[in-house]
C-alpha cells in the first residue's frame, strides 16, 4: 500500500485483532497472510516466564510474513526472517535455515511493504539509532507498528545467541544470564531486522524497538545488543493491524500473564555478559 493510502486506512480502521483461534494439536493456526498486519505468536511475557515450547511451525509462519524476528523451541537461537527465508542464528553465532517442522514459541512477522526510508551515516550507538528511527515514527504515527530493515555497513555490532534450553525451563532472563553467547563484528555488511511496538503493547510484547542481525552472506547473526552504523539505509513498513495467535496448551493456560515482566524483559533484551558479571559481583559484595 502506498503511504498516504495506508495512513488514511490506518485512521479509518486501525484495529487490534486478538485472534485466539481454535488450535489443532495445541498449535496456532489462522487464515494466512494479511500484509497490513503484524502476526505475533504468543507473548513476549510468556516467553519471559519460560514458556519455550513451540506453538506454531516455521512452515506455518511463512504463510503470515516474509520479514520478522523471533526465537525457536527451547530458545534454540535467534530468528531472523528476511526475504521469505527463516534463519536461525544458533549458540555458536552461525546462521542456519531450519526445517519447516521446527517449532516456534514466540515471533513477529509481516509481509514487508516499504513505506518510508532514511539514510543512516555514522550512527554512534543503539540510542542514537533509535532516536533516528523514532523521528520517522513520530512523523508517520506513533500508534502503528513498524517493521524495519536496515541494510548496509556496520562499523561495529555485538550480537548474542544462546544455548538451547532443556526442561524444566527457567525464566528467560535467568536462562540468558547463564547461557548467552556473544559475538562482536567490525566493518561488516548485513541487515538488521527490527520491530517497533507502540506504547500500548506493554502487556503483550516490549514497547519500542527490538533488532536482530544477519550478515550479508547470511552465515552469521543474532539478537543485537550494541551497534555502530557506518552507512546504511533503513526502510520501514508502517503496519496498522495486529494478529495474535495463542495456544490452548495447558502450561500456557496456567501462566499468570498479568505478572509485570518489564524488568526481566529489559534484562533479557539488553544485558551483556559483562553486565551480568557486574551484577553478580554487586550481589556478592
Ligand atoms: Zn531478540
Amino acid at each position: 500500500m502506498k503511504r498516504k493510502t495506508r495512513l488514511f486506512t490506518a485512521l479509518l480502521c486501525a484495529a487490534l485483532f486478538l485472534a485466539a483461534l481454535t488450535p489443532a494439536r495445541g498449535q496456532a493456526e489462522s487464515v494466512p497472510g494479511d500484509p497490513e498486519s503484524i502476526y505475533q505468536v504468543a507473548l513476549l511475557q510468556s516467553l519471559a516466564q519460560g514458556h519455550f515450547d513451540g506453538i506454531t511451525t516455521v512452515g506455518e509462519l511463512k504463510a503470515h510474513g516474509d520479514t520478522g524476528i523471533g526465537t525457536f523451541e527451547g530458545v534454540n537461537g535467534e530468528m531472523i526472517v528476511l526475504d521469505g527465508v527463516v534463519y536461525q542464528a544458533i549458540w555458536d553465532g552461525s546462521a542456519v535455515v531450519p526445517e519447516d517442522d521446527e517449532t516456534i514459541p514466540f515471533c513477529n512477522v509481516t509481509f514487508f511493504e516499504p513505506d518510508v526510508s532514511v539514510s543512516l551515516t555514522d550512527i554512534p550507538d543503539m540510542a542514537a539509532l533509535q532516536e533516528r528511527l523514532n523521528a520517522v515514527v513520530d512523523e508517520n504515527g506513533v500508534n502503528l507498528f513498524y517493521m524495519v530493515k536496515i541494510t548496509g555497513e556496520f562499523s561495529a555490532i555485538k550480537v548474542r545467541s544462546e544455548y538451547k534450553q532443556e526442561k524444566p525451563y527457567r525464566e528467560l532472563d535467568v536462562a540468558l544470564a547463564a547461557d548467552q553467547t556473544e559475538y562482536d563484528y567490525e566493518n561488516i555488511r548485513g541487515t538488521m531486522v527490527g520491530l517497533y511496538c507502540p506504547s500500548f503493547m506493554g502487556g503483550l510484547n516490549s514497547v519500542g524497538w527490538h533488532f536482530h542481525f544477519i550478515t550479508e552472506d547470511l552465515t552469521r547473526g543474532g539478537h543485537v545488543l550494541q551497534v555502530r552504523v557506518g552507512s546504511a539505509e533503513a526502510v520501514l513498513d508502517a503496519t496498522p493491524g495486529f494478529t495474535l495467535a495463542l495456544t490452548d496448551d495447558a502450561d500456557f493456560q496456567r501462566m499468570d500473564l498479568s505478572r509485570d515482566m518489564d524488568e526481566a524483559i529489559h534484562r533479557a533484551e539488553t544485558a551483556t555478559s559483562s553486565d551480568t558479571a557486574a551484577a553478580d559481583e554487586a550481589e556478592h559484595d
